[in-house]
């Protein structure tokens, strides 16, 4: 896990390229609670960190594979993941907030360091999740489970859908006739 204190930089910029790799990804995830993926490669990447007055300028690239489970069909699918991010950083020491605050969208999406250091692998991390859908699907197209049989649609069909129209179909049928 790569953490930079900020007094090391330099004025001309820091670059970095780093991998986090499987060992270091599995216990840095052990931290949450809610994480229901792994990772499937290791993390690579790539950062450039600037001085620029009170703030930090960070620049970065991250790729990594992640293993998802489909939200519909339940089977698990590697998912590439490559993004790009650019950030502020202000040290939460140096910035006062004003009184009455009123934050625009362009603050909402401040960030902060505190202690006088910044952790770059937790910021790659971040950048990762960010990528995660809310419901991530193997296939845009993918079936997924039969609700009634529970049969991977993707894989073959069942009949519990056609039986299920017939059925209510003869109860109207039925109630038609009487
Ligand atoms: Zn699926
Ligand atoms: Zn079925």
């Amino acid at each position: 896990m790569l953490t930079i204190k900020i007094e090391e930089i330099p004025d001309e910029g820091l670059n970095l390229e780093w991998v986090e790799e499987k060992d270091s990804i599995s216990t840095y995830l052990k931290n949450f609670s809610n994480i229901d993926f792994e990772f499937e490669s290791p993390m690579k990447s790539k950062m450039k960190i600037v001085k620029a007055g009170k703030s930090l300028l960070l620049k970065g690239d991250v790729v990594a594979t992640l293993r998802l489970q489909c939200g519909r069909c339940l089977k698990e699918f590697s998912y590439p993941i490559s993004t790009h991010f650019d950030l502020n950083f202000y040290s939460i020491k140096d910035f006062s907030f004003p009184e009455e605050l009123e934050l625009s969208e362009e603050d909402m999406e401040m960030n902060f360091y505190e202690g006088g250091e910044i952790h770059l692998s937790e910021i790659a991390f971040e950048q990762v999740f960010l990528e995660i859908p809310y419901k991530p699907l193997c296939h845009e197209d993918c079936k997924g489970l039969c609700p009634f049989c529970g049969q991977d649609l993707n894989l073959s069909s069942c009949d519990c859908i056609k039986e299920s129209f017939n059925s209510s179909f003869s109860i109207l049928k039925k109630l038609i006739k009487s």
